[in-house]
């Protein structure tokens, strides 16, 4: 619930953990559970409840759980506590429940700070003691004022929607006694495997695993868009313009100056000495017109023209007394496509930019 990392569990894998006992009436009823459906679960114990109530703590490594601690007094100021009065706290939780089991050495070195008011001074110092510090990854809200069916409900819901973890209850209340029974067969029912955690010894070793098992959200190749880091959102309270960048904040050797790829001498002078292209190399041939009349109507269109123009031509010709016949007639055979082309596009609407035709047209 607080950290990046947690249990390196696979896919339906649930941790039961009980905060804040032994209190006989509600922490033997859970044992009597536990025991029924064969599951090893984790207790963080407070050292008050231990030391007003040894016998409790002895059952549940009788039992063959594993037994942490929970501070002294369950103090809900782990957050702002200087270290020395959360350092007493800790050790308070831990001496008198050691000194409440037969064999101290079945005490684990699990903590879970009261209330998860986690500070970074406290992680630190358990860590230096070689105490692995705990949380949750879901609780089930069992120390409110919930009904016993409400805590099934958010218990399975909330495990439901990770599909593993560890879940948070509290050996103390009534409503966790009542759930429990019906969230185990739920458990089971669902395809739940209850892991018990140990701590290692040398003669049960750590579980081998990689660091990547321990992250909460582990990065996936399946869904590498749910992985993107979250764009920041900058508040521009200043608009000023920043300075341009010199060469000098780029390293760029003052030798080559141009950031652009380096051009041998050879280029430069083919570069250089590249002819600008004739107006040759755009001429288009006279028959490539055609591609602009290809449909049959401007086909048709184009020769109607064509012959409109040569009738006028003829007839004007005929009054300048033939002197400039022949030059005008060729002249009007090649400007009848052009114009037919106008013709076209008027009578269709939609004018089409064709770089022949201007380059025609100019020529
Ligand atoms: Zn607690």
């Amino acid at each position: 619930m607080q950290y990046r990392e947690t249990l390196p569990l696979k896919d339906h894998e649930v941790v039961l953990t009980f905060d804040d006992g032994p209190l006989p009436k509600y922490s033997n009823q859970v044992l009597k559970i536990l025991d029924d459906e064969c599951i090893k679960a984790t207790f963080f114990i407070i050292g008050s409840q231990a030391k007003a109530n040894p016998e409790g703590v002895r059952k549940l490594v009788a039992a063959g759980h594993t037994v942490g601690t929970h501070s002294m007094n369950h103090p809900l100021t782990f957050d702002r506590m200087p270290v020395e009065k959360f350092e007493p706290e800790i050790n308070g939780g831990i001496e008198w429940t050691s000194a409440a089991m037969t064999d101290p050495s079945k005490l684990a070195p699990f903590f879970r700070i009261p209330g998860l008011m986690r500070a970074e001074g406290v992680e630190n110092y358990l860590i230096s003691r070689g105490i692995q510090v705990w949380s949750a990854d879901f609780p089930a809200d069992d120390w409110r004022h919930v009904s016993s069916d409400r805590v099934y409900q958010l218990a399975i819901q909330r495990l439901e929607a990770k599909g593993k973890g560890i879940l948070l209850l509290h050996d103390i209340q009534a409503r966790t006694v009542a759930a429990l029974p019906k969230i185990i067969r739920d458990l089971k029912a669902r395809g739940y495997r209850i892991v018990h955690v140990v701590p290692a010894t040398a003669e049960r070793p750590a579980t081998p695993t990689t660091p990547v098992e321990w992250l909460l959200h582990p990065p996936t190749e399946t869904v590498p868009i749910a992985r993107w880091p979250a764009v920041p959102r900058f508040a521009f309270t200043q608009t000023t313009m920043l300075p341009a960048p010199s060469l000098a904040d780029l390293n760029a050797e003052t030798a080559h100056q141009s950031l652009l790829p380096r051009r041998t001498k050879g280029q430069m002078d083919i570069a250089s000495t590249l002819p600008v292209p004739g107006r040759a190399l755009f001429a288009i041939p006279e028959g490539s017109i055609e591609v602009l009349l290809s449909t049959t109507l401007s086909r048709r269109a184009a020769t109607r023209l064509a012959m409109a123009a040569e009738t006028a031509h003829a007839a004007r010709g005929k009054v300048a007394k033939g002197k400039a016949a022949r030059p005008q007639a060729r002249h009007t055979a090649h400007a009848a496509p052009a114009a037919a082309k106008h013709a076209a596009q008027a009578k269709s609407g939609t004018p089409r930019p064709t770089r022949v035709a201007s380059l025609k047209k100019r020529a």
